[in-house]
């Protein structure tokens, strides 16, 4: 089991979660961070500090995120993605590099911890999957 890391943190990126892991299994991409599941060991520390709550069990990831818990596996592999195009190992997952900017109010979101609720109507303005 791990945990995942979805959209919220796209381009907010605030470490928190990072300097909380125990066995520092949360790596840095460009614009997002990434939990390896080989190595979580499934501690939620990380979910509570994150300030926009971007962090879910992968049971308990929201369906329109589902796919994260791809995204976050498959930054850890350098052979080609289901669909045959290669995956990034150094900057970010292929799917995380080609979103669109995020939007400076999701930064205010981060800043001032604002409920997971309104992150989310954040990422409908630009959805991943
Ligand atoms: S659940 Fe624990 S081990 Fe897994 S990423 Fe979070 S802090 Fe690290
Ligand atoms: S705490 Fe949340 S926003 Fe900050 S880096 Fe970790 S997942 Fe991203």
């Amino acid at each position: 089991m791990t945990y995942v890391i979805a959209a919220s943190c796209v381009d907010v990126k605030d470490r928190a979660c990072l300097i909380e892991c125990p066995v520092d299994c949360i790596y840095e991409g460009n614009r997002t961070l990434y939990i390896n599941p080989d190595e979580c060991v499934d501690c939620r520390a990380c979910e509570p500090v994150c300030p926009v709550e971007a962090i879910f069990h992968e049971d308990d990831v929201p369906e329109r995120w589902a796919g994260y818990a791809a995204v976050n596996a498959e930054y850890f592999r350098t052979s080609p993605g289901q669909d045959g195009q290669p995956v990034l190992r150094d900057g970010d997952h292929r799917l995380v590099a080609g979103l669109p900017p995020q939007s400076s109010g999701k930064k205010d979101i981060a800043r001032f911890g604002i409920r997971k609720e309104e992150a989310a109507d954040a990422d409908l303005w630009f959805p991943f999957f």
